[in-house]
């Protein structure tokens, strides 16, 4: 892209109603604008790195054999009456009619919608187990709408379901999914602590939320200091449940099973809960076991704060100078830096540079503005691309361009092929 041309509406001050750094840089950075409390527009910046962040979402899930739907965002006041939560959830609940009168919502998660999918369909254990995920909108009337993206009104959730023919069955799911979401957060570079959580009221007792370690995180978490250590995404259930780490409403310092006892911040990215029949009872969602009898199914369902996590990532990695991606999320994986915008020499090597590294499909952000160098070098650091390229005088007198790493500052001059190799490969 074409910066020129490209809408990146960065900002040089700091917005007012900015409280923690990451609402204050997605601002800055031009991703992300507030159209209501809690509702946001995403910019073309914000939306690559949430177009990022569902590619690993969906490729870990994929990979483990789950099926991705897409349910509306809309959903029948009947099927919650059905389950029982139009009456039980609340004020976050955003309840309208449509013009024959017709109660909607707009949904804040769908087991509903999905077990009615599901009891439609699947009539036999043999066709269990089962693991359907979308990434939709949800909406949930937050009293207190904060930090931006963070705790906003309308946010994007990765939300997956499961089914299962008994509770045997649906530990060995849980644990699936649990391994799923530490190789997507490993994957992200984000350092995730699953801590053991209150599953709530009714049938189950199993669940764990995600949180990254982060100073300005809601939540205070207690663990083991091994737990940082252990390799969480190959462990078994009984291992994971073994291990100490729980919020501050589970952690009692009287009776704490483990002497090193660590204590942080977490931003809670994603949940997971074991809930048995909760909602194939009242719903009625019964298959047929070996013994060709109806028996109502186990389910689970597993979130992910994909926006939040976007915040929860620049959290966790940042500097002064604005955001430093991970490779794996970044808007663009190149930044190409004209320091002398009109000079005809240095605008062809540019150009040039530009349709290579295209050609060997990297992602470039191409700052081809007639703008000083100075602030063509602030505004990419604040946005943050891992690896940028200096074209400028050097490279008209000695053929070098120079090599900046985001992350640790390095800067290297190497001559225009060696340059294009190096990011190439
Ligand atoms: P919280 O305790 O932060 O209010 P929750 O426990 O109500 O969240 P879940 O129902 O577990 O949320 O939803 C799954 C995931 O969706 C959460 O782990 C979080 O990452 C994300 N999420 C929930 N509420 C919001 C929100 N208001 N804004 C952004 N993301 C959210
Ligand atoms: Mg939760």
């Amino acid at each position: 892209m074409k910066r020129s041309t490209y809408f990146v509406p960065t900002l040089r001050e700091t917005p007012a109603e900015a409280q923690i750094v990451s609402h204050r840089l997605m601002l800055r950075a031009g991703m992300i604008n507030q159209l209501a409390a809690g509702i946001y527009n995403w910019l073309p910046l914000g939306v690559r790195v949430l177009e990022k962040i569902q590619k690993i979402v969906c490729d870990e899930h994929d990979k483990d054999g789950c099926s991705r739907i897409l349910m509306p965002t809309l959903q029948p006041v009947e099927l919650w009456q059905e389950s029982g939560r139009y009456e039980a959830y609340g004020k976050e609940l955003l309840r309208m009619e449509d013009r024959h009168e017709r109660g909607l919502i707009y949904g804040p998660t769908a087991e509903e919608v999905v077990t009615d999918i599901f009891r439609k369909y699947v009539k036999s254990y043999k066709e269990l187990p089962q693991v359907m995920y979308q990434i939709q909108w949800k909406f949930r009337d937050e009293i207190r709408p904060r930090f931006g993206v963070m705790r906003g009104r309308e946010f994007l959730m990765k939300d997956a379901y499961s089914f299962d023919i008994d509770k045997k069955a649906a530990y060995k799911t849980y644990e699936k999914m649990f391994r799923i979401y530490m190789r997507i957060f490993n994957r992200m570079g984000l350092k995730v602590i699953p801590i053991r959580a209150d599953s709530g009221a009714i049938g189950g007792d199993l669940s764990h939320e995600f949180q990254v370690v982060a100073e300005t995180g809601e939540s205070q978490l207690y663990y083991d200091a091994q737990f940082e250590q252990a390799d969480h995404a190959n462990m078994n259930l009984e291992q994971i449940q073994s291990l100490y780490a729980v919020a501050d409403d589970m952690h009692n310092p009287e009776d704490c099973p483990v002497e090193n006892v660590k204590t942080s911040r977490g931003i809670e990215v994603g949940h997971i809960f074991y809930f048995g029949k909760k909602y194939s009872i009242p719903m009625n969602t019964t298959v047929i076991n070996q013994d060709n009898k109806p028996v109502n199914i186990e389910g689970g369902s597993y979130g992910i704060g994909i926006s939040r996590v976007m915040a929860a990532l620049i959290e966790a990695n940042h500097d002064d100078g604005g955001i430093i991606w991970p490779e794996e999320v970044a808007p663009f994986q190149v930044g190409l830096i004209n320091c002398k915008a009109g000079d005809e020499q240095a605008e062809q090597i540019c150009d040039d540079l530009y349709e290579k590294l295209m050609t060997a499909g990297c992602e470039v952000l191409y700052d081809d503005r007639k703008e000083r160098a100075g602030a063509k070098f602030a505004d990419m650091d604040l946005i943050g691309i891992p690896t940028q390229i200096i074209v400028g005088k050097k490279t008209l007198t000695e053929g070098v361009v120079e090599l900046k790493n985001r992350q640790t500052g390095e800067r290297l001059d190497l001559t225009l092929d060696s340059a294009l190799n190096r990011i190439v490969a």
